[in-house]
């Protein structure tokens, strides 16, 4: 008995996250990733959640935007693609080592990061709503930090607050608050 409740839960759960997900318009890939749900299972969630119920969700079709240069392209974005990655810390989804070098605490494709993750994102749209960042740019901002691709932490000269830099920039680095502290 034992065994089907537990089996019972870890379906339920799978399906909660599934329904979450679809909630925040992400690409039925990643959702395949988190849940291990099929398509088609995932598909149904959608017609009977919130396409039979007239709630307006998008789906989006083929690849997801990848351009990290988004992340650090105006002060908004990069001052909420930092905000954006300090929940993700205290969310326990990536941790930061020596030299702000920012690693994975955990596999992307499993149930837990997938909770976690979602946790982040709510946390991040009570904090910036309408959000610069998609939850799909958010998701792709954590990938392209732990591959320190174009994106990284960096410690800010004036007020030595970690921010997200684009690696590739050659000027010192101020952090967006300072930067809109000199524009006043
Ligand atoms: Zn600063």
């Amino acid at each position: 008995m034992a065994a089907i409740l537990d089996r019972y839960t870890r379906e339920q759960s799978r399906t909660d996250l599934a329904i979450r997900m679809i909630g925040h318009e992400a690409r039925t890939y990643l959702i395949r990733s988190c849940t291990g749900l099929s398509e088609d299972r995932i598909r149904k969630l959608y017609n009977v959640y919130f396409r039979q119920e007239g709630i307006p969700i998008s789906r989006h079709r083929g690849k997801t935007p990848r351009q990290p240069e988004y992340f650090t392209r105006t002060v908004t974005t990069q001052l909420e693609s930092t905000t954006f990655i300090r929940v993700c810390l205290a969310a326990g989804l990536v941790q930061v080592k020596r030299n702000n070098r920012v690693t994975a605490r955990m596999g992307s494709n499993s149930t837990e990061y997938g909770q976690r993750f979602c946790n982040a994102y709510d946390a991040y749209l009570t904090l910036h709503n309408p959000p610069a960042l998609s939850f799909e740019r958010a998701w792709n901002l954590v990938d392209a930090l732990c591959r320190g691709h174009v994106v990284g932490m960096s410690t800010c000269r004036r007020c030595e607050v970690a921010f997200l830099a684009d690696t590739l920039g050659l000027q010192e680095p101020i952090c967006p608050a300072c930067c809109l502290r000199s524009l006043q």
